[in-house]
C-alpha cells in the first residue's frame, strides 16, 4: 500500500538549529547502526522509519559500515526510500559517514581522499540517492594529514555528493583544527557527532560544546541511552531480543551490579517525573540548548514513540539534576 505521511507531522516535534547554520534538526534523530541489518525483517525497519517521519523526525543517520553486514543498513534504507519516502526527499536530512573498515587493502578505511570519496560513491549507490545532506568523517585518522581529509569533505560538497560536512569522534582540539581548515576552504563544519549520555560525559571534560559554539557548529550526540542501558530494558534481566542477547555492541559485562543499582535509582527519579527512564535520559542529554539533536536507536516502533515522548517534558529542576548526579556517583 502507498505510504501517506501524517498531515500533522511537523506540529509537535522540536527543531533546533545546528550551530550558526541554516539547518534545523529534530531534537531526536533516528540512527540506523543496529536494527537495520539484513538479519532484521524489512517490514519492521520500514515501520520504524515511517513512524519516525510521521512524528517529525526528518533526520536519518547512517554510515557506510552499519549493518550487519557492513553496508546493509544503507541498502535497506535505500529500499525504504524507494518504496515509501522518496517523494519526501526534500523534507529529509540523510547523513552518512566513512572512516571505519569497509573493504580490504590500504584504501578501505581511515581518512584518505581516495577512501572517503570512493566510500561516499558506494553509499550513494546503496541508498539510491543522488546526494546526502551530511557527509561525515567518522573518526580521526592519526596518519593522514587533517588537511587531506577535510579537503575530501570539501570536495564531496563541491562535486554535488553532499550538502554539508561533519566530523565524529574528534576531540575538542582536533575539532577546532578541523573547523578552521574547513572554514578556510569555504565549507563550514555543520556538526560534530560525539558519544554522550549520563554515563559517558567526556564531552563535558573536553569542553566540546564550547569549541563547537566558537566554530559555529552544532552537536549531535549518539548513544544517549547508553545503547539501552539507560532504559527499562535490563531492569528484570536480559530479554532474548535485546542488543545484549543478540550479539550487539553492548555486552552483558556492562550490566554489573553497581551499574544496575544506578539504573534502578535513575528509574525512580524518572518515575517521579512521570517519565520512562529513556525519556529522562534524553531530556537530560538535551538540557544544554547547544545540543542540536540526539541520535537514538530503536528496535521497535514502541521504543521510538517512547523516546520522542521525552520532548513533552524537557525541563529539569536543579534538584532533579542534583538527584541524577547523586545517583550517578553513588
Ligand atoms: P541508543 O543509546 O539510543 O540505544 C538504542 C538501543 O536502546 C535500542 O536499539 C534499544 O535496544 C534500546 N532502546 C531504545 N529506546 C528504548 C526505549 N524507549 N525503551 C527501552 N529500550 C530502548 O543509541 P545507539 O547506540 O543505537 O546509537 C544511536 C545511533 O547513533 C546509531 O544508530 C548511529 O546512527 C549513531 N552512532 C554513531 C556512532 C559514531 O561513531 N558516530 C557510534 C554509535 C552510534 P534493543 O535493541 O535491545 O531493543
Amino acid at each position: 500500500m502507498t505510504y501517506l505521511p501524517s498531515g500533522d507531522r511537523y506540529d509537535a516535534m522540536t527543531y533546533r538549529r545546528a550551530g550558526r547554520s541554516g539547518v534545523r534538526l529534530p531534537a531526536v534523530s533516528l540512527g540506523l547502526w543496529h536494527n537495520f541489518g539484513h538479519e532484521r525483517p524489512i517490514e519492521r525497519m520500514a515501520a520504524i522509519c515511517r513512524r519516525a517521519f510521521d512524528l517529525g523526525v526528518t533526520h536519518f543517520d547512517l554510515a557506510n559500515n552499519y549493518g550487519p553486514p557492513p553496508g546493509s543498513a544503507e541498502e535497506n534504507f535505500g529500499r525504504i526510500m524507494a518504496r515509501d519516502l522518496k517523494p519526501y526527499r526534500d523534507e529529509m536530512i540523510v547523513s552518512t559517514k566513512a572512516g571505519y573498515l569497509m573493504w580490504p587493502g590500504p584504501y578501505g578505511e581511515w581518512g584518505s581522499r581516495k577512501y572517503l570519496i570512493s566510500s561516499l560513491d558506494q553509499s550513494l549507490k546503496r541508498m539510491g540517492l543522488d546526494y546526502v545532506d551530511v557527509f561525515y568523517h567518522h573518526r580521526p585518522d592519526p596518519d593522514t594529514p587533517l588537511e587531506e581529509s577535510m579537503q575530501a569533505l570539501d570536495y564531496a560538497v563541491r562535486s554535488g555528493r553532499a550538502l554539508y560536512v561533519a566530523i565524529s569522534n574528534y576531540s575538542s582540539a582536533q575539532t577546532a583544527e578541523a573547523a578552521k581548515i574547513l572554514h578556510d576552504l569555504g565549507t563550514p563544519l555543520l556538526l560534530h557527532q560525539p558519544s554522550y549520555s549520563m554515563m559517558n560525559r567526556w564531552i563535558e571534560r573536553d569542553s566540546l560544546l564550547d569549541t563547537l559554539a566558537g566554530a559555529g557548529a552544532g552537536c549531535i550526540a549518539y548513544s544517549p541511552l547508553q545503547q539501552g542501558l539507560l532504559t527499562d530494558r535490563y531492569l528484570d534481566g536480559v530479554p532474548a531480543d535485546s542488543r545484549v542477547a543478540t550479539g550487539g555492541f553492548l555486552k552483558e559485562s556492562a550490566l554489573d551490579e553497581q551499574t544496575m543499582r544506578v539504573v534502578r535509582e535513575l528509574n525512580l527519579i524518572a518515575k517521579e517525573r512521570g517519565q520512562t527512564l529513556a525519556q529522562l535520559a534524553l531530556a537530560w542529554a538535551l538540557r544544554d540548548e547547544r545540543m542540536t539533536s540526539l541520535i537514538i536507536g530503536a528496535s521497535s516502533v514502541g521504543q521510538l514513540e517512547d523516546n520522542i515522548g521525552a520532548l513533552a517534558n524537557l525541563a529539569l529542576s536543579a534538584a532533579e539534576l542534583d538527584a541524577i548526579d547523586g545517583a550517578l556517583t553513588n
